[in-house]
């Protein structure tokens, strides 16, 4: 089945158009700075030349205009008419306690992502905005929402509560939710598939280290816990996100420095992280090369993201009673060897034995020794993918059963 795939942004929108029979990505595109005086839309068909376009688009609507009039105007193989898309994932970033699995797209469930919002008040309204255009220009196919916390629903209580009085849970539902699920998810399953390991018995920790980022343990196929939380602000240090601190810093500050509200979120939202331990960029390689030059900042801030790695695994070895397999992903966990030897040096008490060669070799690999106990890998993550087979399972079902 031909899916297009959107992952909305507040002012970006990331586009696939994936056959599912045999899990290749036909067209790929992004329009970044939606709202701005010009927008930038890049696309590319497989095999072909990719078109960059500037021009002016005031939201996701208008945006998703321009993206349907692409995709039938380019010169491609694969699709000459918007008929042929026959169902329309979407990521949705927070599915609360509702959404245990992805779903076709009806009223109620535009509702619950919209009653999301004050959980995920930079996520949820993007997300949904794009549900709302794309249906627009494509009325008579199926929608279905892949969510972030969607993987994570296995987690249980005793790692899902905060020590805060339970009525807050009960009242607010204020718990660890967790996100980057289908990358967690993908990973996982492509391990399975590639090692020849059953699910059951097996335990993995995933890590997911982009620019955002978040490490999940799982057993028997299940998360059983994750690094992020309520909100995708806990956990690692991120880009320009803090991760885990004491949340007394912020009483603290709000005193000191008279912070308001929307001080102490951007704060540690935008200016915290790799950026705001370094004071010169929120990006990984940028960081590498200057450490190389004896930037003392900029390898204090890889160092802090390194450590804070490494506690997580450590955290989960314990929770799962031993690691089979540690797996690397994302932007910086799927390209930098230097970032994976560091998290990794000592750790002979789990018997993790990296080979430096398989650890400088790039791509889809496994990086330990022969005989290291814990199987170490590196496997390129595809959310899109899982995003638009989810959708194709769904909308097949929906056709057969339009009642469900
Ligand atoms: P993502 O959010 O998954 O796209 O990952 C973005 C992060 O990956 C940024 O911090 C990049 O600097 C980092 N990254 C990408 N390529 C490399 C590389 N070759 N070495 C180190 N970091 C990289």
């Amino acid at each position: 089945m031909k899916i297009f795939v959107i992952n909305c942004g507040s002012s970006s929108i990331k586009y696939q158009l994936i056959d599912t029979e045999n899990r290749e990505t036909l067209c790929k595109g992004l329009v970044e700075r939606i709202g701005a005086v010009t927008s930038i839309v890049k696309q590319e068909f497989k095999g072909e030349k990719p078109i960059k376009k500037t021009i002016a688009l005031d939201n996701h609507a208008a945006a998703l205009k321009t993206i349907m009039e692409l995709l039938i105007a380019a010169d491609n193989d694969y699709l000459h008419s918007l008929d042929e898309i026959e169902a329309v994932g979407h990521r949705v970033v927070h599915g609360g306690e509702t959404f245990k699995d992805s779903v076709l797209i009806d009223e109620d469930v535009e509702e619950a992502i919209q009653a999301a919002f004050d959980i995920a008040p930079l996520h949820n309204p993007p997300n949904l905005q794009g549900i709302r255009a794309a249906k627009k220009h494509l009325p008579n196919v199926p929608h279905v929402a892949v969510f972030d916390t969607a993987f994570h629903h296995s987690i249980p209580q005793h790692a899902f509560l905060y020590g805060i009085p339970n009525r807050l849970y009960r009242r607010y539902k204020i718990r660890r939710y967790g996100f980057h699920g289908t990358s967690h998810y993908y990973v996982s399953r492509q391990y399975y598939k590639e090692s020849g390991k059953s699910k059951d018995g097996t335990k993995i920790i995933t890590c997911h280290l982009g620019n955002g980022g978040s490490i999940t343990a799982i057993k028997d196929g299940l998360s059983i816990d994750t690094s992020m939380g309520f909100t995708p602000l806990e956990g690692l240090v991120m880009g320009t996100r803090s991760g885990d601190i004491d949340p007394s810093i912020m009483f603290y500050l709000i005193e000191k420095e008279e912070l308001s509200l929307a001080n102490v979120h951007a704060l540690l939202n935008k200016h915290s992280g790799l950026l705001g331990l370094s004071g010169y960029a929120g990006d990984m390689r940028d960081l590498l090369e200057e450490a190389e030059n004896g930037d003392r900042r900029c390898q204090e801030a890889i160092d802090v993201f390194c450590y804070r790695a490494k506690k997580y695994i450590g955290a989960y070895i314990a929770a799962m009673n031993g690691v089979d397999a540690i797996i690397f992903t994302g932007g910086i966990g799927e390209n930098s060897s230097k970032i994976r030897e560091l998290i990794l040096k000592d750790m002979q008490y789990a018997g993790v034995k990296i080979d430096a060669d398989r650890n400088a070799t790039r791509g889809n690999t496994v990086i330990s020794t022969n005989d290291s106990n814990v199987e170490v890998m590196v496997i390129p993550t595809n959310e899109e993918l899982v995003i638009a087979i989810d959708s194709a399972k769904i909308a097949l079902a929906s056709k057969q059963t339009p009642w469900a």
